[in-house]
């Protein structure tokens, strides 16, 4: 029955497995990143054409395949003009629009197929077997997913503010523990259960998505993204158990894993347990032990810098959430060739969590045809500050602000900055003295070696870049 439609099935799931792995190690760096993109949705797609082709149900071969064919089409198109059209600084809004789809996908393949577990199996074992344990993970983890995923979206586009309602994480207990005794309930029920109890099991998951993420801060939306793309990933393999599906398999694990080690890094990278995130309340409370100590700071005319950059032998740009803001990665790169033309060697200074999203500064800075070569890591680019004649500081605060080596009491401490302060000169643009994401002062903006040069990134680097060609 299907012998070689099956082995063709699998052997396409392999080669999409296979895929997938490639393609996710080609993502980890950004002169492979655009292959190895292609290389995962090539595999995707081999696995849906083959599913299509050759999968047979009782010797029936697919139906609707007009219908499938269509959705696939309207899919593809608004994804591609989705990915074009988006502004980078609205990156991770998109990414968590598509990883809430994900997550939808997996509970409505939860909700069809829960009817449709096989009555064999349930004469033998009741409902305690494994495809039903697969089918409501997957219902409740894709519900999760995709509510969570909604609210995340809703944050970070400025749509849904943050909920300081003390309340909801004790809902969120009481959600999470009805949720478990729910499946308990079903797994020991002897016959198939109304499909009544299914919807009320996704309404309460849905519920619990949105009363998860609402109290989280708005600004730690990233990390709660990269914990609800996990648990699609987990969603997914679900599926994969479900209809024995290597392809669907492997691709969930792969998400699940990714996901979870992306949440682990980026946690790391500021100092702050996954908890302290979830529970929320971080950035501006730390009173600082300087508290209400007149500060001064220096503004340096677009002249001075012109000349004191021009002038320099070594200067590191250290870039920041600002420079994304203001647009700025052309006029910065720019100002780099104008300098490199002048003699001065420039590098850039990249803080893994400068931005508001993982490698955020090297997307940014690659549109703009900066060469990789000269994006240093921040150990790197720390270990040659001493030696650095000028540091400019643009649209970035918190990766460079040293009370996270300084001050026990700040919300950053102990989270690895760019050292700025070890450079001779420190020059920072940004707008105004505003605080960034972490809502704390900055002692670096006071320091005597420091000069605000205040404006917008892309302006202001366009009057720099005037003065040193008029120089
Ligand atoms: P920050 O958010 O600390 O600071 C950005 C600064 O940019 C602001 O102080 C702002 O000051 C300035 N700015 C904004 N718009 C402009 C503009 N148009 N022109 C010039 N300056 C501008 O950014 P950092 O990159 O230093 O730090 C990133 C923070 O985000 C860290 O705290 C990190 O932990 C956090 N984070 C990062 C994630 C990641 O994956 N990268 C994920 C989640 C959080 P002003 O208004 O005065 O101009």
């Amino acid at each position: 029955m299907g012998t070689i439609n099956d082995s063709i099935l699998q052997i396409s799931y392999i080669i999409a497995s296979i895929c997938y792995i490639v393609g996710l190690k080609k993502l980890s760096h950004p002169l492979t990143a655009k292959n190895g993109n292609y290389i995962a949705a090539l595999g995707m797609g081999l696995a849906i054409l083959t599913t299509i082709l050759f999968h047979r149900t009782d010797g029936h071969a697919i139906g609707n395949i007009p219908l499938i064919l269509l959705a696939l089409a309207i899919g593809s198109f608004l994804g591609t003009l989705a990915a074009k059209k988006v502004k980078m600084t609205a990156m991770p809004q998109m990414v968590s629009l598509f990883n809430g789809m994900g997550g939808a996908c997996a509970a409505l393949i939860s909700i069809m197929e829960f009817p449709r577990i096989n009555p064999d199996i349930i004469a033998e074992s009741g409902m305690m077997n494994g495809l039903t344990l697969s089918i409501l993970l997957g219902l409740v983890i894709g519900s999760v997913s995709f509510a969570g995923s909604m609210i995340a979206f809703g944050k970070l586009d400025g749509r849904i503010n943050d909920s300081k309602i003390s309340y909801l994480k004790i809902i969120n207990i009481i959600g999470i523990a009805a949720i478990i005794a729910m499946i308990v309930f079903i797994m020991f029920q002897e016959e198939m259960p109304s499909m009544t109890i299914v919807y009320i099991l996704t309404v309460l998951s849905l519920l619990y998505g949105i009363s998860f993420v609402m109290p989280i801060g708005g600004a730690d939306m990233p990390v709660v993204i990269s914990l609800l793309n996990s648990f699609t990933g987990v969603a997914a393999a679900c599926g994969g158990f479900l209809y024995n599906n290597q392809a669907m398999l492997t691709g969930g694990i792969l998400v699940g894993s990714a996901g979870t080690i992306l949440t682990i890094l980026m946690c790391k990278a500021m100092n702050r347990s996954l908890m302290n995130v979830i529970i929320g309340g971080f950035g501006g409370s730390a009173a600082g032990s300087d508290e209400g100590v007149e500060k001064h700071i220096k503004e340096i005319t677009l002249s001075d810098a012109a000349v004191l950059l021009t002038y320099s032998q070594k200067v590191y740009i250290i870039p920041g959430y600002g420079l994304a803001v203001a647009q700025a990665q052309h006029a910065c790169h720019d100002l780099e060739i104008l300098l490199e033309d002048k003699g001065v060697d420039v590098k850039y200074a990249i803080h893994p969590v400068a931005g508001r999203m993982p490698g955020h500064m090297n997307v940014l800075l690659a549109e703009a045809d900066v060469p990789y070569t000269k994006l240093k890591e921040m150990e790197e680019a720390n270990a040659e500050m001493a030696n650095t004649d000028v540091v400019i500081v643009i649209g970035a605060n918190d990766v460079v602000n040293p009370a996270a080596e300084e001050d026990p009491s700040s919300p950053i401490y102990g989270m690895p900055i760019i050292k700025a302060l070890d450079a001779k000169n420190i020059i920072v643009i940004k707008r105004s003295m505003a605080k960034g994401y972490a809502a704390i002062d900055n002692n670096l903006f006071y320091h005597p070696k420091n000069r605000m040069l205040f404006g917008d990134a892309k302006n202001v680097l366009q009057k720099l870049i005037a003065e040193i060609k008029a120089m």
